[in-house]
């Protein structure tokens, strides 16, 4: 899944066709049925910004379009008018350059901001305590599960919430009602660290993410994987060395 970091690359990549009046199309037939491209073509692209998993175009005149990728979302740059094969999503076309989305799977144009989106993870301006409030709210939850819900903290996907939780030692199936301040803090914090380090470098330093199966690079504890939460989200962790919580039914 693509997750925050992701966004963010593609919000870079596409840089490049701010403060351009773009033509917009829409090849694919589902992407058709949205009538997104039709609403801002010939528009000035103003500002692309990652929020969470969302990738936001604000064109002029306060329309925003937002391409959420899910699994199979892929935002690419290419030279004007060079051939493809296949029907992308949205193709955004610049002087020079264009924006095209490949395999939707969700774009849908809106006219008012994501605030009830948590705080995106990556954002320059950071509110850890803020962040650890919300987090804080959600006293059922399993600690793996609250980390992934976009309405308290935004950008963190299964990957960066398993990696996180392995860092500060803690189990995904933690209750946030058992874990402590400190813990909370330590993980949020940990997805944040983890994250900006991605971004930055363009590498995904996996330590238990997809290596259920084999032994824990820090304790040698077998790491195991399961669904967890409404979203069956698959979670990675060592129970060897991250405290807290088993998998119901254990
Ligand atoms: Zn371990």
């Amino acid at each position: 899944m693509p997750e925050g970091d992701a966004l963010h690359r593609a919000a870079l990549r596409l840089q490049p066709l701010v403060g351009q009046r773009l033509e917009v199309e829409s090849p694919n037939p589902r992407a058709q049925a949205t009538q997104v491209a039709p609403r801002v073509d010939g528009r000035v692209l103003e500002s692309v910004e990652a929020v969470g998993k969302n990738l936001l175009l604000h064109f002029e005149g306060g329309l925003v379009v937002r391409s959420h990728l899910r699994m199979t979302g892929r935002w690419r740059i290419e030279p004007r008018g060079k051939a493809r094969r296949g029907l992308p999503w949205l193709v955004l076309r610049g002087e020079t350059l264009e924006g095209v989305l490949w395999n939707g799977p969700v774009l849908t144009l809106e006219t008012r901001n994501l605030r009830r989106l948590g705080q995106d993870v990556l954002g320059e301006q950071f509110d850890l305590d803020g962040a650890v409030a919300r987090v804080r709210g959600a006293g059922e939850l399993w600690l793996g599960e609250a980390l992934q819900d976009q309405r308290l903290v935004a950008g963190i996907g299964n990957m960066w919430m398993s990696e996180a939780l392995w860092s500060v030692r803690t189990s995904p199936w933690a209750r946030v009602r058992d874990v402590d301040d400190g813990v909370l803090r330590d993980a949020v914090d940990a997805a944040r660290r983890l994250m900006r380090e991605s971004l930055a470098s363009g590498r995904q330093a996996r330590r238990v993410y997809r290596r259920a199966g084999r032994p824990c690079r820090r304790c040698g504890t077998i790491v195991r994987s399961r669904g967890q939460g409404d979203g069956n989200r698959t979670a990675y962790w060592c129970p060897g060395c991250q405290a807290g919580g088993e998998p119901p039914g254990e």
